[in-house]
């Protein structure tokens, strides 16, 4: 008895083991069909072991098995049945068809020892086959009754899906309601007309069978699965399936929430509503025809996504068994996408109205600089000419102020135009070949009698294996070095300024050309070295307070090493000085060494030894009164003829009357330019200019503009604010000879 329990235990908990196992896997409904085919095995061994059974013990034995037909196998069949009808098996319904049936498998398991199930049994044999024949116990037909229900549920089952052809593929639920009945039939034909023999576990193979069918059909069913098991996973996820005629086989609940019109459709039909019809089947089409594009569509406040894809089973990737049509709701993705491009807008416009403010910034300080260098070009002239005109030595060095203070208020102009230049990206680097000597020797030129006057020491170190002739842009370059150089002298109060240029890398072809400023001067501390190539900003103020500056120039540095394509570094320890290291890269035309440098000197006080140029007849154009007096006022000394006019109206009417040797003509005036003026100059009848020479001039000084000129019909040009050495030079070589 106490073996009994022990195994009746064991049966009970692997029952429970199952229970737990259906509970747990992925796919319960696969394992609904596995368990329902497992105990029809199990029931028609049982069926086969009573056949041949010698004894009525053993055919008691087999006859207890063959009962899990009427309890288990009737209940996963119907679990099956409600999975094909889409009805979820709930433990409601589960937990008491399985209390039921261990019941009456429980009473016909101890058939023996009670009468509850079998009064009676005797063993005999039927047409060579055992059998047992019975007096049936009070319960037998209460387990009947149970039998009968279980098979009605599925016809019940049946009934409804037919009214549920959107639910339900009805098909497969009639072959099964179908074939329900023909088992009910046996069932009934067998106990009334009394074969002598079972005829049941026939009618559960031939269920394995049509099962099977319906399961080899099935892509379709596992599809709708697909679908139901998205519609549980995902709420955004949607999914509508159509088979491979482009019947409609099912959707989830989140694709029919956003395409009510899924309702209207049968299951296993051609798709009957129109839209349907119009956006997906013809889509499916499309997608047959090799295009695949993913649709939008705004539904319920939604905006949702749809792709198209193959539905493949398993492995077998070659065989489609139909289409899926998947419904993302990518609403938050497309709100942020347009939030982020009516971000994008909105910078765009914050950074188009930044840049045309900083354009009309740069505008603005371009022209202000523009207007103000021709005032300050009369300042300068006139000054010029006074200190020349005056009798009055005393008065000398006040001119002398004035024009020291009026050449710096010209570096600031010039600071200025260069700047609104480069930050307008309208600075172009202009490369032509120079001698690396002669630009060292005009920087150091330029910077000597500053570094002098404040009593420091230039130390000028040049590698003299450099090559002699680079190819750059010799103005730029001076430019930044006259920079540095100059803050170098302007914040150091005693030590020294050192230049030292050298070869970074040197090649065949190319050389990367190191300068070096190092000073020994108020220093930059380090919380600064940042700031310290930001226009207009400039450091330790407190301390530099009695240095002038605009903070502009080391910002043009930068952007000038940056077109050249160079880069710089800064190395300073405050109070102690500071090291500039440039490093920019130059074309190298001849590879011969520099050698020693020239030695470079700079008389303090420039005497000009004027030209002589009576009889020249010499004509000035230009639109403002003041240059016309100034460089009138400058020609003096040379006792030339000068005759000045206006405009380029007016200059036309001259050349009608009077023949003149040189021109010197502006280039911007109204109405009509210098350029203008020279080539209509050049058409008017009659009248020969081969003999006039004619000189451009301009406030325009940038390297490169001489080519322009010559191309426009000029033979030089001279830049304002005139040096007077460089007019006297320009008249001595046109019209004196050399
Ligand atoms: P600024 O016109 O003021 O000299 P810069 O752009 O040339 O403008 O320089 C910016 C700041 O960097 C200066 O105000 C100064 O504080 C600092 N600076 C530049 N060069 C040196 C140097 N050689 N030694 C110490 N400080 C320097």
């Amino acid at each position: 008895m106490a073996i009994s329990l022990f195994y009746l235990i064991l049966f009970i908990l692997s029952i429970i083991a199952e229970c737990i196992l259906l509970q747990k896997i992925a796919n319960r409904r696969a394992s609904y069909y596995v368990a329902l085919f497992t105990l029809i095995s199990v029931v028609c061994l049982a069926y086969f072991a009573y056949s041949i059974s010698l004894d009525t013990g053993m055919a008691l034995v087999a006859n207890q098995f063959s009962y899990l037909d009427g309890t288990f196998v009737m209940m996963f069949f119907i679990f099956c049945i409600l999975d094909i009808c889409n009805i979820k098996v709930t433990k409601w319904f589960a937990f008491p068809m399985t209390g039921i049936g261990l019941f009456f498998l429980g009473l016909a398991f101890t058939a023996g020892y009670n009468t509850l199930f079998y009064k009676e049994v005797k063993h005999s044999t039927y047409a060579g086959s055992a059998h047992l024949q019975m007096e049936f116990g009070p319960f037998y037909t209460p387990y009947v009754i149970y039998v009968v229900i279980m098979m009605l549920i599925p016809i019940g089952l049946v009934i409804y899906s037919s009214f549920n052809k959107r639910k339900i593929s009805y098909k497969y639920t009639l072959a099964l309601g179908g074939l329900l009945v023909a088992i009910v039939a046996m069932y009934f034909v067998e106990s009334s007309v009394g074969l002598g023999f079972d005829i049941l576990p026939s009618g559960y193979v031939l269920m394995e069978y049509v099962i099977l069918a319906v399961i080899h059909r099935l892509g379709l069913y596992d599809i709708s699965q697909m679908a139901v098991n998205v519609s549980e996973n995902s709420k955004d996820y949607g999914c509508v399936v159509f088979d491979t005629q482009k019947c409609y086989v099912g959707a989830n609940k989140t694709a029919l929430f956003y395409f009510p019109e899924l309702n209207e459709l049968d299951i296993d039909r051609e798709v009957s509503n129109l839209w349907i019809k119009e956006e997906f089947v013809n889509w499916i089409d499309e997608f047959d025809d090799g295009k695949n594009v993913s649709k939008r569509y705004d539904r319920n406040g939604r905006s949702l996504r749809c792709t198209i894809k193959p539905y493949v089973f398993g492995k077998n990737v070659a065989k489609s068994y139909g289409y899926i049509v998947e419904i993302w709701d990518d609403t938050e993705q497309q709100k942020l996408i347009s939030r982020l491009n009516e971000m994008n807008d909105e910078l765009a416009q914050a950074l188009d109205s930044a840049n045309s403010a900083n354009s009309a910034k740069s505008q603005f300080l371009a022209n202000m600089s523009h207007e103000i260098r021709t005032p300050i070009n009369a300042v300068l002239g006139m000054n010029e000419i006074a200190i020349r005109e005056c009798k009055d030595d005393s008065l000398i060095p006040y001119m002398e102020d004035i024009r020291e203070a009026g050449h710096n208020l010209l570096t600031i102009i010039n600071d200025i135009l260069d700047f609104s230049k480069i930050e307008a990206g309208k600075i172009d680097i202009i490369e032509d070949n120079y001698e690396l000597g002669k630009l060292i020797t005009d920087v150091v030129n330029l910077v000597d009698v500053k570094v002098k006057d404040k009593g420091l020491e230039l130390i000028v170190k040049a590698d003299e294996s450099l090559p002699s002739v680079l190819y750059g842009d010799a103005n730029r370059l001076r430019q930044v070095m006259v920079n540095l150089l100059n803050n170098a002298v302007k914040y150091t109060h005693e030590g020294s300024v050192e230049l030292n240029i050298s070869a970074n890398y040197i090649d065949e072809e190319q050389i990367g050309l190191n300068i070096v400023i190092r000073d020994t001067g108020v220093g930059i501390k380090k919380d600064d070295l940042d700031k310290l190539f930001e226009s207009f900003s400039r450091v330790d103020e407190k301390n530099n307070k009695n240095i002038e500056g605009t903070g502009l120039g080391l910002s043009i540095v930068n952007g000038l090493i940056e077109l050249m394509h160079g880069n710089i570094k800064v190395e300073s320890e405050y109070g102690k000085g500071s090291t500039f290291s440039v490093c920019i890269p130059q074309r190298v035309i001849d590879k011969n060494a520099l050698g020693e440098l020239r030695r470079w000197h700079k008389v303090k006080k420039e005497v000009i030894q004027h030209i002589d140029a009576t009889g020249v007849n010499i004509l000035i154009v230009d639109d403002t009164r003041l240059n016309l007096t100034v460089a009138k006022g400058l020609l003096k000394p040379t006792k030339a003829n000068v005759t000045v006019c206006a405009s380029g109206a007016e200059c036309l009417e001259l050349l009608k009357k009077q023949s003149f040797d040189l021109i010197f003509m502006d280039h911007m005036m109204p109405d009509m330019d210098g350029i203008e003026t020279l080539h209509n100059a050049r058409e008017l009848p009659g009248i020969s200019l081969d003999n006039t020479i004619f000189i451009a001039l301009t406030a325009n000084a940038i390297t490169g503009i001489r080519d322009m000129y010559l191309r426009e019909g000029f033979d030089d040009y001279l830049s304002k604010p005139i040096n007077p050495k460089e007019m006297e030079d320009i008249i001595q070589t046109y019209c004196l000879g050399e």
